[in-house]
């Protein structure tokens, strides 16, 4: 039987039944879906730009709070959280009950008090953090021998794990406690030329005028790309190489509270027999005087503090 003359419009579309949607509903389906991903991908762009310091988390929330129907408004306030650096799961989740936030809440739907208490927060936590104006995220450590590099970025890597140290490979031999792989990796020479001929070292420098020591590139590379501060804890040879290399690079310049401190903690730490503590303390004269070629210093007098100062520079 042949349809009714009203099944059709002119176009071959279905008419439209009185109240409906003017176009079929596929159509405003793929429309939404479209609109869904752009939204999606605008609030991706944002949480980048909080993750990489572009904008502080308190002016997304200014965004989002002066319109609700942006993307930042629409973003909800757990992505939002996790998005700013040092923010991991346990400590969002944490927030949130603080706050007494839902997860489902989204920034632009916060009630007055929830928005007055994230500023709060973010304010307290966050006073310092001011975009980063478009610098790398690899942040080196450099400072005289001694000086307790290693042990400022060991206390780096134990409380701030979204920043990733990186594993230099060397020619020296362990020593007693050290670990292959995780404090370095510990190789030989025709290893440590291989790696230099394949192009797989970022830097590479002899120390001391004894061992070769080098800074594996892909590792870094992965970590970078994951939106991850990278912390390289190198010495002054390898600082102006990766200087060269990305010219955004941060870098940071390790002090001791005091040249006669520098001594004492060389001396103490004992793992360097007469002659190779002389060569070393001489290797530091020269690399104290280059500090002013680094973009910060920090004074070593407390671990703790000089580590926290130092996770500062590198958000
Ligand atoms: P140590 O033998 O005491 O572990 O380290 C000696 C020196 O080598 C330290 O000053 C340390 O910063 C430096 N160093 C460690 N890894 C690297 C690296 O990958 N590249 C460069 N250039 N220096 C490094």
């Amino acid at each position: 039987m042949p349809e009714p003359a009203a099944a059709r419009t002119p176009d071959g579309t279905p008419p439209r039944t009185p109240g409906a949607p003017t176009r079929p509903p596929e159509v405003d389906r793929v429309a939404a879906s479209r609109r869904a991903v752009a939204a999606r991908r605008e609030r991706a762009a944002l949480k980048k730009d909080v993750a990489t310091r572009v904008i502080t988390p308190q002016e997304l929330l200014r965004r989002a709070l002066a319109d609700p129907a942006s993307p930042a408004g629409a973003m909800r306030v757990p992505e939002f959280l996790t998005a700013i650096p040092a923010i991991g799961e346990g400590k969002r989740d944490r927030i949130l009950r603080d706050l007494g936030i839902s997860p489902v809440k989204r920034l632009g739907g916060l009630g007055s008090r929830q928005r007055e208490g994230l500023r709060q927060f973010l304010d307290a936590r966050w006073p310092e953090l001011e975009p980063r104006g478009g610098r790398s995220r690899l942040v080196v450590l450099a400072g005289p021998t001694a000086v307790g590099k290693g042990t400022v970025a060991a206390h780096i890597k134990e409380h701030h794990p979204e920043i990733h140290l990186s594993v230099s490979a060397t020619t020296r031999t362990p020593r007693p406690g050290e670990v292959d792989g995780e404090h370095y990796f510990f190789v030989d020479d025709a290893e440590f030329d291989r790696m230099i001929a394949a192009g797989e070292l970022l830097e590479h420098a002899t120390v001391h005028n004894a061992h070769r020591y080098g800074t594996p590139r892909s590792p870094i590379e992965q970590a970078l790309a994951a939106g991850r501060t990278v912390l390289l804890e190198i010495d002054l040879q390898g600082a102006r190489q990766v200087r060269e290399a990305d010219p955004s690079a941060t870098l940071v310049f390790l002090l001791p509270p005091s040249w006669d401190e520098l001594v004492q903690r060389l001396v103490g730490r004992g793992t360097e027999d007469a002659t190779e503590r002389a060569r070393r303390l001489r290797t530091a004269k020269t690399e104290l005087a280059s500090q002013g070629e680094f973009d910060y210093r920090v004074v070593n007098d407390d671990v703790a503090r000089a580590a926290e100062e130092v996770a500062r520079l590198a958000r």
